[in-house]
């Protein structure tokens, strides 16, 4: 097919070698290749770009999250300092936003050491311009904060993580893979035919032909902040399109343009996300031994958080233009049709800690 593309070229030369790849390494290969990849080589976000989050829809989504931190911060016992940590920060806007929110609460953003985990050469450039002014530190992955407790901040970053897919044939699951097509050379899926080494227990009445998803990264993510929680403090909120409870289907998704494609269409060009399982999330914490509280709708984790009086507040000084716009966007982060009830919040704690803000339980 699109032997233009360095990414295609570059699988086909490895499945040519090694052969087919699993799902979870086209996935890495496709986003994160250190020269072709896609988030190593654009800045995929707003309108010319792929796709919106959250954060670029609005800066009521940063500033609640940032109200979230100086809230936590404060049921934390203050401490000074201590690590406030975002996991793919995207354009550093959700950053930007909250500590602009923090300015409120001066204490806590003086008391603030600010870390970023990105990995895209590209977006750690727009995060240092977003951010100029803030004295901020980019890694790799969770840094080592030498013992401080950690506020952990990830938005729409676990659905950029790989995944693994398996398929249900005669009743036992195998890998599926990204090989060749004999007919036309072109990207195609296969299954292993051996079965997979996987719990036989997993979804025992899937039926013939079902997928099952795994994330094995996002499950060593979410330990590893878990962890650092358990051991020095603090707690995390991951933000993510997902599903509350163990399930199958495919969920992995290719999309260009604001327009979703063919998952092997154009890898390296499109964004490839998959559902988070706040399930398997929730264990992997709890695994550590961190308690994990939600996962909330985002909708009702906002609107706890006062996203309306917010709106209220912008739209007062706003012109009639800019009212409409707030609207919009209300609308857009906390509507049932948009993105209220698909996304999801959780928020990962010590066990002792009482409930954070946005996950009071009703009464
Ligand atoms: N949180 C931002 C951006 C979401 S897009 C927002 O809401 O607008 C996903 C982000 O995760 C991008 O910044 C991408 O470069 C980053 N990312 C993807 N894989 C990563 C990895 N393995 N480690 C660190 N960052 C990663």
């Amino acid at each position: 097919m699109d032997d233009g593309n360095p990414v295609v070229r570059l699988l086909k030369r490895r499945i040519a070698d090694e052969g087919p790849l699993d799902v979870a390494t086209f996935m890495a290969v496709a986003l994160a290749h250190p020269e072709h990849g896609y988030y190593v080589t654009r800045d995929p976000l707003g309108a010319a770009g792929d796709f919106t989050t959250a954060p670029e829809i609005s800066q009521m989504f940063g500033e609640l999250v940032g109200l979230w931190c100086a809230d936590t911060w404060q049921a934390l016992g203050r401490p000074d300092p201590f690590a406030l940590i975002e996991f793919g920060p995207g354009r550093g806007t959700l950053m930007a936003d909250a500590l602009r929110a923090l300015a409120g609460v001066p204490a806590c953003r003086d008391a603030a050491r600010i870390h970023l985990v990105e990995t895209s050469p590209v977006l750690r450039d727009m995060q240092r311009r977003t951010l100029a002014g803030h004295h901020a530190a980019w890694h790799e992955r969770l840094p080592d904060t030498g013992g401080m407790p950690a506020l952990v901040i990830a938005n729409e970053f676990l659905d950029a993580l790989p995944v693994e897919q398996y398929v249900r044939t005669n009743g036992a699951w195998h890998a599926r893979r990204v090989g060749l097509s004999a007919d036309t050379g072109t990207l195609c899926f296969v299954t292993d035919p051996a079965p997979a080494a996987l719990d036989a227990a997993l979804a025992p009445h899937a039926h013939e032909g079902a997928i099952l998803e795994r994330a094995p990264a996002v499950e060593a993510a979410v330990a590893d902040i878990a962890r650092h929680i358990v051991d020095d403090g603090g707690e995390a909120l991951f933000i993510d399109y997902g599903y509350t409870a163990h399930a199958t289907g495919e969920t992995l998704q290719a999309v260009r343009g604001h327009k979703p494609i063919d998952v092997l269409a154009a890898p390296g060009e499109s964004d490839l996300t998959a559902h988070v399982n706040f399930a398997a999330v929730a264990e992997a914490a709890a695994a550590q031994g961190a308690r994990c509280h939600g996962p909330v709708d985002q909708g009702v984790f906002l609107e706890r958080l006062g996203i309306r009086a917010r709106a209220r507040a912008l739209s007062a000084h706003a012109s009639p233009a800019q009212r409409t716009d707030i609207e919009t966007a209300l609308a857009r982060l906390i509507g049932p049709a948009e993105m209220g009830t698909l996304f999801k919040v959780l928020a990962v704690a010590r066990p002792d800690a009482a409930p954070p803000a946005g996950f009071e339980t009703t009464p």
